[in-house]
């Protein structure tokens, strides 16, 4: 790309690469700041910690030391560094676990995320209900939208991609992709961490840590001044350029595909249909030509438009005229009027991921570790994936379960990365070559192009270190996702089995079966009762069966009655490794 410089009206900071370029700011993201503001500049506006110790298990007692000296140190059980939305979802998932977490924030305000990250996918929704923002987030967002492509003018075609083209099922309560702006899923869990007495510490960059056999020792730059701060564990949940990830050594090989250039926006349009996602199709660039997508809180578009670099490296800049200019050149359409940019940038996907997801007590989770193309929306799913799936194991270590439950992160999560990385650039290609309009419709009603499922709920953990199948009685095995299913209570009251799984304890579903269970804390038991034979359906069992799911909702152990009366300690031993 070209040289480009940034205003003092404009604000850049870099995203792949590339400056990003942000004007103004929607109103929400400064409220309650009387004088806040979006801009970089150090403000008042920094939130202080609510809570500044980690009271639950006392200080850390480790000899990590270092350079963050000087001011008394701060204590906390773990420390989350990032608050996009993977940071927020795990800081929400240890709080609501009773841990003791601080989340830190290198901006000054919350800002708009623009474009970024969002398609919010099935098995996303389903963690969301697990952590109770599930119906904020809907609220905020579409889930109805339809697809029209085109070439030039001529239409090529409409399909419904929303919950028409995707209905939900009894043991998969969401179906369509869940559209709404990254900053508006970020401000729901926001709001709901406040709720449990946490708040995000703004103006709060990590600079460095060292870590010692009990605790971490972390530097943090709050408003520019120095403090120590001392955690059992910190997660790095701060992006592609991740800070965590260098210091920790952790590698990030890959790529970036640096002839492909996007040009993004939010902003306002008039004359198009708002309950369609617009896309039109070009020589050579399949969907990525130009794509307008209605979102709803805050009546903007999200823009994309694919371009080249000229013969001396540069990409226009990501200006309205730019927009208007390719818009006429690519849509034409008569009657369509673009304003009002909110925002907007150039993107160039990268994709790389680390090789690690452990150091000692330090963590990586999200876009820290796997960045890739958002062809297939995953991002933000994958990282709010690792969120979840790390957040209880720390809660357990912290309470007293093995180590190697926290070594189950990496060996669980980074195949799923692998697997994301390799679906989300095979889906760019479909996307973004000749058969566009198609593959982009398949996306958001099916599959990929590719046979990859981007709906996140495939992703399990069969044959991983903590799951155990005592027998087949099952049809459901050890890793998979436990499924939903419309069931009842003791006293005969419908509910559903995720509102019996909800929550930061671990499950014990009896089908069939009076055996007795064993009993923990932070377990809870469930005789499932079945009058439409949905559970069983969903689970299979072949006869009375015993299943234990845990606490992010992925089954653990499966076993017959019998094989469970007969080997008791096959189940306890599971239940242990997992902190019960
Ligand atoms: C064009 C585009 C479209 C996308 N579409 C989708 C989609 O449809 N679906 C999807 O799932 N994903 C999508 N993504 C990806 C998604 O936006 C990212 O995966 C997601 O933002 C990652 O979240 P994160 O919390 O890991 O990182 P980020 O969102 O990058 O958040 C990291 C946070 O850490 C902070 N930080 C950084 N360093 C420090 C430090 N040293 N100290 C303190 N704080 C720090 C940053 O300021 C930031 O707030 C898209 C991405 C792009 C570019």
């Amino acid at each position: 790309m070209g040289s480009r410089t940034c205003s003092s009206k404009t604000r850049c900071v870099s995203y792949g690469g590339e400056p990003t370029v942000e004007r103004g700011n929607a109103p929400y993201l400064t409220a309650g700041r009387p004088g806040g503001s979006a801009m970089r500049t150090h403000t008042s506006a920094v939130d202080q910690p609510e809570r500044t110790s980690g009271a639950a298990s006392g200080p850390a007692s480790g000899p990590a030391s270092g350079p963050a000296s000087g001011p008394a140190s701060e204590e906390t059980e773990v420390l989350v560094v990032g608050a996009g939305p993977v940071g927020l979802a795990l800081a929400l998932g240890l709080a609501r676990g009773g841990v003791d977490c601080r989340i830190i924030e290198r901006e000054p305000a919350f800002r708009d995320r623009g474009v970024r990250g969002r398609g919010v996918n099935a098995r996303t929704l389903e963690v969301f209900e697990d952590l109770g923002v599930v119906e904020q987030a809907l609220a905020l967002g579409r889930t109805d939208l339809g697809i029209r492509t085109y070439r030039g003018e001529q239409v090529l075609g409409e399909e419904p991609v929303g919950s028409a083209g995707r209905p939900p099922t009894p043991d998969r309560p969401y179906g369509a992709m869940l559209l709404i702006a990254q900053h508006h899923t970020e401000a729901v869990l926001r709001d709901r961490l406040a709720e449990y007495g946490v708040k995000v510490e703004l103006d709060s960059e990590l600079v460095e840590f060292t870590q010692g056999d009990d605790a971490v020792l972390a530097t943090v730059h709050r408003a520019g001044e120095p403090r120590a701060l001392r955690a059992r564990y910190l997660v790095g949940c701060d992006g592609g350029r991740s800070a965590v990830r260098k210091q920790a050594g952790f590698t990030f090989l890959g790529e970036t595909w640096d002839e492909e250039r996007f040009l993004l926006a939010s902003l306002r349009v008039e004359g198009l249909d708002p309950d369609f996602l617009h896309i039109w199709t070009y020589e050579g660039m399949g969907a990525g030509a130009l794509g307008l997508m209605p979102m709803r809180a805050d009546d903007t578009w999200a823009v994309h438009a694919r371009t080249e670099p000229d013969e001396h490296g540069r990409t226009p800049a990501p200006d309205l005229a730019t927009f208007e200019r390719l818009f006429a050149e690519r849509a034409g359409l008569p009657g369509v009027r673009l304003h009002e940019p909110t925002w907007s940038t150039v993107w160039r996907p990268t994709v790389r991921m680390v090789d690690r997801y452990r150091a000692g007590r330090v963590f990586v989770a999200g876009d820290a570790a796997h960045c890739h193309s958002a062809a297939g929306g995953q991002g933000l799913n994958t990282g709010v994936g690792d969120a979840h799936n790390l957040g209880w194991k720390l809660a357990a270590v912290l309470r007293g379960a093995p180590d190697a439950l926290l070594d189950s992160y990496e060996a669980e999560r980074l195949p799923v990365a692998t697997g994301v990385l390799a679906a989300s650039s095979a889906q760019h290609r479909a996307l973004f070559s000749d058969g566009g309009a198609r593959t982009i419709t398949r996306q958001f009603t099916t599959q990929s192009a590719t046979g990859a499922d981007f709906t996140g709920l495939s992703v399990g953990y069969r044959g991983g270190p903590l799951g155990r199948d005592l027998d087949e009685a099952t049809g459901v095995r050890a890793g998979d996702r436990a499924p939903d299913a419309p069931v009842a209570t003791a006293s005969g009251t419908p509910t559903r089995l995720f509102d019996l799984l909800r929550g930061p304890q671990a499950t014990l579903l009896a089908f069939d079966t009076d055996l007795p269970l064993p009993e923990r804390p932070g377990l809870r038991r469930v005789t499932v009762r079945d009058p439409q034979g949905h559970a069983a359906r969903a689970y299979g069992p072949s006869g009375p069966a015993v299943v234990l799911v845990r606490p992010d909702g992925y089954v653990a152990f499966t076993g017959s009655a019998a094989s469970v009366a007969d080997r008791p300690e096959a189940l306890a031993e599971v239940m242990a490794g997992i902190g019960l």
